[in-house]
């Protein structure tokens, strides 16, 4: 006990007499509930209330995230060992009522860029404790698996892969957890065919901010589960995913070609993404440079090596169809494996750089298909003026293959883009300054979007005020509120995501 002052002390919370309360009734609810004594040792609890560790200490790591711009020191970082320590936790801080700070934050692998799996002065609750051992592939016509929400999704992909199976959408990394990209969309270059992965998932497991543990599909609890799914964290953590599975390719060509014309350049992907007959991943890419805005198509076909010279022409006859400059064509071929896995590598490289665990000011955009063409016109070469080799990112997909009833909010229009600006900030390329202009770039871009009624969504939504939250869901709002008063009335969930505030959720 007296460690769990001490320790609290040291913490640079903003509101240390608060938090000091808060702990203190937590201390007090635990040992009522369950008979619970803190060791003098560390934070750990003696009465195996715990499957797993409540650590008070060393917890820097739940302060940081992948953009490397905001970083709020938690309370404490729960270590499940069990579905239950987490239901436990937030019991225990729902019956604390609505006047206490503390509030919970599940975090995946923290590959967030604006603190959204960061609770400041709260509980951080690290996902891939829970993993472990635990995946279940189900063979037969309709395969799936069962998956701990924090297991990454390459090692999902790589249990999978034992069966000769995969799952069916991805992201283009996969150094991602499964709660955490299941909670946001999970979009790459095979959503146009089989939607994002909050489309191809049969089942959950969550706890919501209650402390309950409901088991939801599309059906039984179906409200909850389409609420979670794209919930940005708001409605519950989940647990366990089930997930829709599909023979695995062994193989796949990936094909780059080049384009300088914007409009030939999204004919062309938006004929792709509408053919019957077509490749099974589609994206593409943004150079801009003192010589120009290029444009590259990126796609691959996936295949046995048993069908090889088919697929051969089957490509040959698609890219026919296309406009591409044709000197401009390269084409590799790799393993199902290597193609998915592609950004580790470059992270692996990155890294060796020290230009991996550096701030990073990504946005992310989804851009109705009938703007897209002013949009590029508009950004690429007036306000980015380079994008020195950083990925931007510009595909399409199609709105019908995203179910309406997630809480995913797309923009408005059949066909609607990705533009992703991943930018990191390097002093060299950039000056000294670098992340200060791309945050004021960024910006820029978005007074733009408002100046010129673009329509446009963010993606992994970085807004700060509720009435930008407001503004994001439009029509959808009330509902999303209505749901947060259902499964989390005290807005203890997610408050990285600056939607809520603890006690104060209302219409
Ligand atoms: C290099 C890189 C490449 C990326 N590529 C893509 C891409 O191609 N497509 C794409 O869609 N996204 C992509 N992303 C973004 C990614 O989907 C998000 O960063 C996402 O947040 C997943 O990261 P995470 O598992 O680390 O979750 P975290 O960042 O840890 O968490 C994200 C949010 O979800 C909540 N959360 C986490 N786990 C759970 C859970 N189990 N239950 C409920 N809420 C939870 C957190 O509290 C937080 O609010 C990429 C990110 C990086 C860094």
């Amino acid at each position: 006990m007296r460690n769990l002052f001490s320790t609290l002390s040291r913490n640079e919370n903003n509101n240390v007499f608060l938090n000091s309360l808060s702990v203190f009734l937590l201390t007090i609810l635990i040992i009522l509930e369950s008979d619970v004594c803190f060791s003098d040792e560390d934070s750990r609890f003696d009465g195996i209330h715990f499957d797993g560790n409540l650590s008070l200490r060393d917890n820097e790591f739940a302060a940081s995230d992948y953009g490397n711009q905001i970083s709020f020191r938690p309370l404490a970082v729960l270590f499940p060992g069990s579905v239950s320590d987490v239901a436990t936790t937030i019991k225990l801080i729902y019956k604390m009522g609505p006047h206490s700070p503390l509030t919970v934050a599940a975090r995946g692998n923290g590959h967030s860029v604006q603190g959204q799996s960061q609770a400041p002065g709260g509980v951080v609750i690290n996902m891939k404790s829970l993993g472990g051992n635990t995946m279940k592939v189900q063979t037969g016509p309709s395969p799936y698996v069962d998956v701990s929400a924090g297991e990454l999704w390459i090692d999902v992909l790589n249990q999978c892969l034992k069966s000769g199976l995969a799952p069916k959408s991805w992201t283009d990394y996969l150094y991602l957890t499964v709660g955490g990209t299941l909670s946001n969309a999970g979009i790459s270059g095979e959503a146009f065919r089989h939607g994002p992965q909050i489309n191809n998932v049969l089942q959950l497991e969550v706890i919501t901010g209650l402390g309950d543990v409901i088991t939801c599909s599309d059906e039984t609890n179906a409200d909850l589960f389409y609420s979670i799914l794209g919930g940005l964290g708001q409605f519950g953590i989940i647990t366990r995913a089930r997930i829709s599975l599909e023979p695995a390719p062994q193989k796949v060509k990936y094909i780059t070609v080049l384009y300088t014309d914007v409009g030939v350049f999204i004919k062309d992907q938006e004929h792709l993404i509408s053919a019957k007959r077509t490749f099974d991943y589609i994206e593409g890419f943004v150079i801009v440079n003192q010589t120009g805005t290029f444009f590259v198509l990126e796609v691959a076909k996936y295949f046995n090596p048993d069908t090889a010279d088919s697929i051969s022409q089957e490509i040959q006859s698609i890219l026919s169809e296309l406009s591409y400059i044709p000197s401009t064509l390269s084409e590799l071929e790799q393993s199902y494996l290597e193609f998915l896995d592609r950004v580790h590598r470059t992270e692996l490289e990155l890294q060796q750089l020290g230009l991996w665990d550096i701030p990073h000011a990504w946005l992310n955009l989804l851009i109705p298909g009938n703007k897209i063409q002013s949009f590029v016109e508009g950004v690429f070469g007036k306000i980015i003026n380079n994008t020195n080799n950083d990925p931007v990112l510009i595909y399409p997909v199609n709105k019908s293959k995203f179910d309406n009833r997630t809480s995913f909010v797309p923009p408005d229009d059949d066909v609607f883009y990705m533009i992703a600006l991943l930018f990191h900030a390097n002093a060299s390329s950039i000056g000294i300054d670098g992340l200060e202009f791309l945050n004021d770039r960024n910006k820029r871009v978005l007074d733009f979007i408002e100046a010129n009624q673009v329509g446009a969504k963010e993606y992994l939504p970085q807004y700060s005020t509720q009435e930008d939250w407001k503004a994001h869901f439009g029509p959808r709002w009330d509902a999303f509120v209505q749901k947060k008063i259902t499964y989390d009335p005290l807005a203890i969930l997610s408050p990285g995501q600056r939607i809520f505030q603890k006690g104060r959720v209302r219409l």
